[in-house]
């Protein structure tokens, strides 16, 4: 077994900052402490470095087929993108099945996919489409089979969008199952008739991209869905990629009112990106993604949320690359042609740490139990995953946390040919990730090799 022992680091794990030495004893954390002495270990000097948990990233879509594109990183290049920014675990949200076929489908179809490409751990979370009591049954024994325990649902989409009767009665089957349901929450009517107001009016140029989806359909949905997880008996559900102030108020009413057994994502990109990215006609097609980048003060109320806690629980990326240089093009003549979604899961720990931690918004603690440490739980995966613990998997991160560096394409290992950070000045740098006690990444080349991620059988859920 090889064993390495990182020594005199600043260890950060959700809860606080200390000094001391960790020993990885093969694909494990054995100990943490001051002065371990293992001689026959290979040692490594992390002196005024942080040591951080290799981060979870429970939202991403690699090698999303959405009928008109397909996500350009699959499971190999997506994963040596996330693994070159920290990022050690996902847990990947399923395409639609585009025809009526059985739940265990898409299953079967991102195994295919992901089997042998991945270079992180990895997990899925199921998707609901089509739904009817037979598919409600199959949720349970596919959790129990397969350790899928979320199963993603959708308030738009069209006609694989899951209605309010089914919302209802799939929370319901969740809470008597012990399942999470992690939600897309915009208002579909809403969002259907102005983007066919705007298409009729020849109002076509990304800029009305976010007209179509207020932060008003957004909020309305997260509010339904809050009362629908209510009525099911306080069922478990999960906000995905919450993006606007307005949706943060139902959350906030919800908290207050008792409401325990639900999570709240929110994605990096409503962060540290504003609509202002959809003034130009070109390059605004980068920025097309659902819900859409919103306002200065909606970045500004959502930090300030993670700054307080209580309120959102996690920071995942929506991980949904298309390329600039053609498959966003789909969309130049008309917005609602574009593909939705934007890389970011190389991004995510560099921008929240430069952002975050070292702009004095939120501390390195709250970084680690946001992007880290929540996931893991919420989904099942802790203290497997998500914690420097004696025991956890050796998915760490060493970073030198003063380093300066500018985020550029042209340093980057996604299969993308752009990224919504272009040229921002980010301090902090990653100098070593492990996974499984394997150096994967050294000073942002990739190390580890194809097919050394595992699949995930996911437990239960903190939410429950
Ligand atoms: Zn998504």
């Amino acid at each position: 077994m090889n064993k390495i022992i990182i020594k005199n680091a600043n260890i950060v794990t959700e809860s606080e900052v200390f000094t001391g030495d960790v020993l990885i004893n093969g694909e494990v954390i054995e100990c943490i402490g001051r002065n371990i002495d293992c001689p026959d270990a290979e040692q490594i000097d992390a002196s005024g470095r942080l040591l951080l948990p290799g981060a979870v990233d429970v939202h991403t879509h690699m090698d999303l087929d959405v009928g008109i594109a397909r996500a350009c990183d699959d499971f190999y290049s997506g994963t040596v993108a996330a693994v070159c920014g920290g990022t050690t675990t996902i847990v990947d949200h399923m395409a639609f099945a585009h025809e009526d076929v059985s739940l265990m489908h898409q299953v079967e179809e991102y195994h295919r996919l992901a089997d042998g490409n991945a270079v992180t751990d990895y997990g899925f979370h199921g998707v609901l489409q089509l739904m009817n009591d037979d598919k409600l049954a199959e949720m349970r024994a596919i959790a129990e089979r397969e350790g899928i325990t979320s199963w993603k649902a959708y308030m738009t989409y069209g006609a694989n969008m899951t209605d309010d009767e089914w919302l209802f009665k799939v929370l319901r089957n969740a809470n008597e199952a012990g399942l999470v349901i992690p939600v897309h929450c915009e208002n579909d009517a809403v969002v259907e008739t102005l983007k066919a107001e705007f298409g009729a009016a020849g109002k076509l140029q990304p800029r009305f991209h976010p007209l179509s989806r207020p932060a008003g359909a957004e909020a309305e949905a997260v509010s339904r869905l809050l009362h629908l997880a209510r009525l099911a008996g306080d069922a478990p559900a999960y906000i995905v990629h919450l993006s606007a102030a307005e949706s943060l108020k139902e959350v906030s009413k919800a908290r207050h009112a008792g409401q325990k057994h639900f999570g709240v994502e929110t994605c990096t990109q409503y962060l540290a990106l504003t609509d202002a990215a959809y003034d130009d006609d070109s390059e605004g097609l980068k920025a097309i993604m659902s819900p859409p980048l919103r306002r200065d003060s909606d970045c500004s109320a959502i930090w300030a949320a993670l700054a307080k806690g209580g309120m959102i629980d996690t920071i995942a990326t929506d991980h949904c690359p298309f390329t600039f240089g053609e498959q966003k093009q789909l969309g130049r003549s008309d917005f609602r042609k574009c593909p939705n979604g934007a890389p970011g899961v190389e991004e995510r720990l560099g921008v929240v740490y430069s952002e975050g931690v070292a702009k004095g918004r939120i501390s390195l603690p709250q970084m680690v139990k946001y992007l880290c440490t929540e996931p893991a739980r919420i989904f099942g995966l802790y203290p497997k995953k998500g914690a420097v613990l004696p025991g956890s998997d050796a998915d760490l991160v060493i970073m030198d946390p003063d380093a300066k560096r500018i985020m550029s394409i042209k340093d980057m290992h996604t299969a993308c040919d752009y990224t919504c950070y272009e040229g921002i000045e980010l301090t902090g740098r990653i100098e070593k990730v492990f996974v499984r006690g394997r150096l994967a990444a050294e000073n942002n080349e990739f190390t580890g090799s194809r097919g050394y991620g595992q699949y995930l059988r996911r437990g239960v859920s903190s939410l429950i």
